[in-house]
């Protein structure tokens, strides 16, 4: 039998001085990966198959593999290739695949035998088999998919003797209709959105019910992109009386039918790009359908739905100044938004974002390993880059001290309406506060 070792890395925390300060490990995987358990699915039965999820797993070099699949997600593909070139340098043949390896693949192939770009349903059966028969490989395997129908049920018990929480992932979408110029997903997929059918999405929660989990991700880079869709799957949804979060575009507290079905059907915590509060700064990226005078209506709307608001912010736009970054600290405390995580806008490699900071000459380096998400790598329109680094620090200093963390989460007007989710939510930001003490960013767990 051959043996198929996946890998999915950790990363490097950087601390605000620049420094790699050790991996990242967890006691728990609080959102286990999808991807790995349903390659394992599509895996022909003659593969021995290993997971190792670095961030709880160490990985032993020396182990026998015939071949090793490495992910990679975000900043953690660098590490991702610091594990591949040690598997390289004994002699083992290795891919990598994933949305970094995508956006930045002719990097990656300087370190691997081979990439998978965008979706693996196509590409990966196809390279297993010509590994099967040649124990060689092509340089890239770039396979577009059309559907996501027929997606095996994922090999969940690959995952379940590991020390994850009570969740489980499953999917139901990719892609997302909007065309945001920094997002890897805009790229990937430009603007279409592929969704299951929805007898299928209903297969693998049940799956998840059975192992015994009474919780579930719904995987879906937009799930308001598809509102039939999304309406339809909540109505299937409901009656299995299960919990679920997801992330999806703010715009659905737009549609109050759709949001009170979507929070009957079980859904408890969502998360939303908010990314800040200059619309200037919106409209650059290509983010103009998101207004930021309505943010604090739309939070307020969602939260007094029940759901519990999880706020992907950025730092860095074209919009942001010093002022407005103190701003959008005020501007948190008074909305009381429960889990805000913060980052530095950056061009990620393959974006137009990207081409167009490079074209501007805007890029302070190219070096991609810095891209890390916590250090500003681009010439900020109305800040200097060094000051924007230290007003990311800032931000997250001031929005995990104690008063802000009582004050958007206990003291939330929603805490008596749902205290389970502001009890959980307020365990959440002292993590997070934890690791800002450290000097590590919160945002990468
Ligand atoms: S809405 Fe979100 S997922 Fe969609 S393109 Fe914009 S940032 Fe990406």
């Amino acid at each position: 039998m051959s043996k198929l070792l996946f890998i999915q890395p950790t990363q490097y925390a950087i601390t605000k001085d620049g420094l790699k300060k050790g991996l990242c490990k967890q006691k728990i995987i609080h959102l286990p990966g999808l991807v790995f358990p349903l390659l394992a699915a599509m895996t022909p039965d003659n593969w021995d198959i290993e997971i190792k999820l670095e961030v709880v797993d160490n990985i032993d070099y020396d182990q026998e593999a015939d071949l090793i699949g490495i992910g990679s997600m975000g900043y953690a593909i660098y590490r991702g290739i610091e594990i591949a070139s040690e598997f390289i340098k004994r002699g083992k043949t290795v891919i990598m695949g994933g949305y970094m390896t995508s956006m930045a693949y002719k990097k990656v192939l300087e370190y691997v035998d081979s990439v998978i770009i965008g979706d693996a349903e196509i590409s990966y059966p196809l390279m297993l088999k010509e590994f099967e028969k040649t124990h060689k490989l092509q340089k890239i395997y770039n396979y577009p998919i059309n559907n996501l129908k027929k997606l095996p049920v994922p090999k969940y018990e690959l995952l379940i003797n590991k020390p994850i929480s009570n969740m489980l992932p499953v999917q139901a979408g990719r892609g997302c209709t909007h065309n945001c110029s920094f997002c890897s997903i805009a790229c990937l997929y430009k603007g279409k959105y592929l969704s299951r059918p929805i007898d299928e999405v209903m297969r693998d929660i049940n799956r998840i019910k059975e192992l015994g989990f009474n919780r579930f991700y719904l995987i879906d880079d937009n799930i308001v992109s598809n509102p039939k869709y999304l309406e339809d799957l909540c109505r299937e949804i409901e009656p299995l009386k299960m919990k679920w979060a997801t992330q999806c575009d703010i715009n659905l507290a737009r549609k109050p039918d759709l949001l009170e079905k979507v929070v009957r059907a079980g859904a408890y915590m969502m998360s939303f790009g908010i990314e800040g509060i200059s619309q200037e700064g919106l409209d650059k990226l290509n983010k103009s359908w998101l207004k930021v005078k309505d943010h604090e209506k739309l939070i307020n709307i969602l939260s007094n739905a029940g759901i519990l608001v999880s706020g992907e912010m950025m730092v860095g736009t074209d919009g942001d100044t010093e002022e407005t970054i103190r701003n959008t600290y005020e501007f948190l405390n008074k909305v009381k938004l429960p889990l805000p995580r913060f980052y530095i806008l950056t061009p990620t490699p393959g974006t137009k974002l990207f081409d167009e900071y490079k074209k501007a000459k805007r890029l302070l380096t190219e070096d991609f390993s810095e891209y890390s998400g916590s250090k500003c790598v681009f010439k900020p329109e109305n800040i200097t880059s060094d000051k924007l680094t230290e007003m990311y620090w800032w931000i997250n200093k001031k929005i995990f001290t104690l008063k802000s963390i009582l004050k958007r989460t206990i003291f939330n007007v929603n805490f008596l309406k749902h205290p389970l989710n502001y009890i959980f939510a307020f365990f959440v930001n002292l993590h997070y506060r934890k690791y800002i003490k450290k000097g590590v960013p919160a945002n990468i767990f």
